[in-house]
């Protein structure tokens, strides 16, 4: 059976008071206990709200992301074993903004997949295609080739311990949702190449988390699919009510 989740991706959004208060509503708006809850604030909020959370079993806490360095002269970054130690068990690697901004190429993501794992965080790893390549209709050689390069060097107890998010990058932040036969069509591919790489027991537990303007509208019909298994919010995971109705479309 595959967990059901939805993670909040805060983004660099909410000062701490303003975190704890929304982290303070869901945890009493979200009343769907068989839904693992995961909250992604930015790196200073990490221990607060691992401390909020700590009493309930359906709730965690992600960063957004983690260095891909164990340690060093690198001002302003954050290792992998420092978002552990706040107490977060999750972390979000390969995110298209990252890509984007960041410039995190596949050789990165390999390196931040090895040290959260080490550092024993669970990876939510991204992977989406463009506007360009849905276009071209290569989006399913574009997700093959996330998955080969960014992912498929890992061992299977190791692949068997992340989550993937399928988040096409011009649905995020867009207000165009995939509609759920193109989400479905994708996460069914996703589960197939993971199958040849890695078998059925692998693929058949693995949770696939759809991303890109998933809402309180739309999120039951994609829910519904079979090879969803709940979302990556961004936007609608900073109001309580938005967010919790969304834990409930399952
Ligand atoms: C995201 O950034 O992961 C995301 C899915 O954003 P939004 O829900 O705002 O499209």
């Amino acid at each position: 059976m595959r967990r059901k989740i939805v993670a909040g991706n805060w983004k660099m959004n909410k000062t701490l008071i303003q975190g704890l208060q929304l982290a303070d509503e869901i945890l009493s708006a979200s009343t769907s206990a068989e839904v693992l809850k995961i909250i992604a604030p930015p790196f200073t909020h990490l221990s607060a709200i691992a401390e909020k959370i700590k009493s309930r079993t359906d709730f965690a806490v992600a960063a957004q992301d983690c260095h891909h360095l164990q340690n060093g002269a690198y001002t302003g970054e954050v290792s992998a074993e420092m978002v552990a130690s706040t107490g977060a068990n999750y972390v979000i690697i390969g995110h298209s903004e990252r890509r984007l901004y960041a410039n995190e190429t596949n050789d990165i993501l390999i390196q931040k997949l090895n040290r959260a794992l080490s550092a024993r965080l669970i990876p939510i790893f991204c992977i989406g295609e463009s506007i360009d390549e849905r276009n071209a209709k290569t989006h399913l050689e574009a997700i093959r080739a996330q998955l080969k390069d960014g992912l498929f060097h890992l061992s299977s107890p190791d692949f068997g311990k992340t989550i993937i998010a399928y988040e096409p990058v011009w649905a995020i932040g867009t207000g165009v949702t995939a509609t759920s036969y193109q989400a479905q069509g994708v996460h069914d591919f996703i589960r197939t190449e993971i199958n040849k790489k890695y078998g059925k027991e692998i693929s058949d537990n693995i949770s696939i988390l759809y991303g890109g303007s998933c809402n309180a509208q739309n999120a039951k019909e994609l829910f519904a699919c079979a090879d969803i298994d709940g979302g990556l919010i961004g936007g609608a995971s900073l109001k309580s009510a938005d967010f919790s109705a969304i834990t409930n479309s399952f």
